[in-house]
């Protein structure tokens, strides 16, 4: 006999973890069918040789007490089991002769700008103050939209002015606006890397939104990694009759007189459901399902999207505490030039000697996650799915692993970063125990998203002012995640709930 289940969820990243707690804690059956073996999408870690290597998290946003995320993550049981590390500083960064520890207390970084950019004290006030406003807009939009408070669309500028201007403009011109120093808007935009576009193409929204999130309520790292709230949160599902089947890749949705019907697996399985929620982007489903039962004007839509960039990273286990070698920080942001759009460009043509970078030293973070002694480092650049003829396969995934020219192309892109991160820390090399290399076709192999996309869609202005809509032409078929509400893990999380609570109202 088939199974049945209230609600199937098609995907175990944040996101997807995060509907279907909310959905089995509001009482209804759910199955969550995922990819990997693991729960968390890119929030997932992987051993060697005792060394944990987190895939991807470098500081979680909005977790902290009186941040937007911070009732979620106790919703979703993760505070109960999951200690947070604030980070302080919070980041350091080199742009790219000027180096700096940025504090985690706001008031403090202000004071250091305006030390180091006099002239500049008004504009510094001001553009903190117009994000702060941002902030504020997007935090009473929220709230009307959760109480059920519908402001139509000619409204939106009077009710939310800051709000409003801030997501029809790109990063470059909302700062330009208020400061002009080339070094201080490099130092303003450095967080650029965690949203995938450089300045004149990233939204302003956005951005002010990120940048407070991480300034005002800080910047958290969760001991155990991202894994750990990955971890805590199938235990809530779990604890509330939900189950997670792992190596189930959904390749079919059923759809019968307008509405989903249920899922079919790459195994066989095939449950039916009464709600199709998807982790899964719209270009996906709108596959999984067949063009055939969405209207043209949606399919236009989101055969338009373009995923957001993808990245290299090179994971080392070093026998040394770099923190003997002189290395303290826990996240470091390198970029070679001021202009953040040449840096951008330089990444895209595959210039990974110049692109920026990050260095990361998990044992700052996490102190478990190297053996005694040790230390657990992350160099990471953005990185383009197409470089060098998709990374030597011709596009050809079938057993990419074992290509040669994959192997290569791999292990010298690597090879570039560990150049570049050697010179800031001399005798890095002979202290490596353990080196993965993870291009865009290793997060696709673990994630599914087109491109190993890490942040959805790009997060333009343009999409961020239309987003694509958690609901689809099929009622009972949503969607959730960074495609929707944008990347980032708190995003994730946070889109889960907003689709539960839709859910809730079909
Ligand atoms: C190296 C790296 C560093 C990052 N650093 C940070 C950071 O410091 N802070 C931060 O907030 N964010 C960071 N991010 C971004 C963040 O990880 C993602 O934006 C976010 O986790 C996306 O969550 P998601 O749930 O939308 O999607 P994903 O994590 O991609 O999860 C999607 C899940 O769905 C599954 N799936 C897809 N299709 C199917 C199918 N057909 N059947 C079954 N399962 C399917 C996949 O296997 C996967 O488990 C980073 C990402 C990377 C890669």
């Amino acid at each position: 006999m088939q199974e049945h289940a209230d609600a199937v969820v098609i995907g175990a990243g944040l996101a997807g973890l995060s509907a279907a707690a909310y959905l089995a804690k509001a009482g209804r059956r759910v199955v969550v069918l995922e990819h990997h073996s693991v729960p968390g999408g890119y929030a997932h870690e992987f051993k060697r040789r005792g060394y944990r290597f987190d895939v991807a998290l470098h500081a979680l946003d909005g977790a902290g007490p009186g941040g937007w995320l911070h009732p979620i993550l106790d919703d979703l049981g993760v505070l109960d089991t999951v200690p947070l590390n604030r980070l302080d500083p919070l980041y350091a960064l080199r742009v790219p002769d000027f180096e700096m520890a940025v504090p985690a207390d706001l008031n403090e970084y202000r004071n250091q700008l305006v030390a180091m950019f006099p002239a500049e004290q008004g504009g510094i006030d001001s553009l903190i103050g117009a994000m702060r406003d941002v902030a504020r807009d997007v935090g009473t939009y929220s709230r009307d939209r959760a109480a059920g408070v519908k402001v139509p669309q000619m409204e939106m500028p009077q009710r939310y002015p800051a709000m409003a201007t801030a997501f029809m403009s790109s990063w470059a011109d909302f700062m330009a606006a208020h400061v002009s120093d080339r070094q201080l808007q490099a130092v303003f935009s450095v967080l650029w890397g965690y949203l995938g576009l450089p300045p004149s193409q990233l939204s302003a929204g956005l951005y002010a939104m990120a940048w407070t999130s991480y300034h005002v309520n800080g910047g958290y790292y969760p001991i155990g990694g991202s894994q750990a709230i990955s971890r805590a949160i199938e235990r809530t599902i779990l604890d509330h009759g939900g189950e997670v089947r792992y190596r189930q890749t959904v390749t079919k949705i059923e759809v019968a007189d307008g509405r989903a019907v249920g899922v079919e697996t790459d195994r066989g399985l095939r449950i039916s459901a009464d709600l199709v929620v998807s982790n899964a982007g719209p270009g996906v489903v709108v596959e999984m399902v067949g063009r055939e039962h969405f209207p043209d004007e949606y399919l236009q839509r989101v055969d338009a999207d373009r995923p957001a960039v993808s990245n290299l990273v090179v994971y080392l286990g070093l026998n040394r505490d770099v923190a003997e070698m002189g290395w303290t920080h826990h996240e470091f942001f390198l970029s070679e030039d001021y202009d953040l759009d040449a840096d951008y460009e330089a990444m895209l043509a595959g210039d990974f000697d110049r692109a920026g970078m990050v260095i990361a030293d998990y044992t700052r973070s996490d102190p478990g996650c190297a053996p005694e002694g040790g230390s657990v480092l992350q160099l990471l650049t953005l990185a383009p799915w197409d470089y060098a003829n998709v990374w030597g396969t011709g596009g050809c995934l079938d057993g990419y692993r074992r290509n040669p020219d994959y192997r290569r192309i791999k292990a010298e892109a690597g090879e570039r970063l560990l150049v570049r991160a050697e010179k800031l820390l001399p005798g890095l090399r002979d202290a490596i125990e353990v080196m993965e290399v993870a291009t865009p076709l290793t997060n696709y192999r673990y994630s599914l998203q087109p491109g190993g996309s890490i942040y959805g869609r790009e997060q333009t202005v343009t999409n961020m002012l239309h987003r694509h809509s958690p609901k689809t032409p099929i009622s009972n078929l949503l969607l959730t995640g960074a495609w929707i509400s944008g990347g980032g893990m708190s995003s994730a999380m946070g889109s889960g709930r907003t689709v539960a609570s839709i859910a809730a109202s079909l």
